[in-house]
């Protein structure tokens, strides 16, 4: 599974408890990236429902 925001693999993003997200997972741990929050693709589908 990737992140949406940085396209890196959740294997790559610190495990976060105080995350409010389903998937607490926060950083990620590739120097060059800015992420700060892994976001799960699949949550967004629910916006083409709408
Ligand atoms: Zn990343
Ligand atoms: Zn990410």
């Amino acid at each position: 599974m990737n992140c949406k925001r940085c396209h890196h693999t959740d294997e790559v993003h610190i495990p976060d408890e105080k995350s409010d997200f389903m998937i607490k997972l926060g950083e990620c741990k590739i120097p060059t990236c800015t992420c700060n929050q892994f976001i799960n693709p699949i949550e967004e589908i629910d916006e083409d429902l709408l």
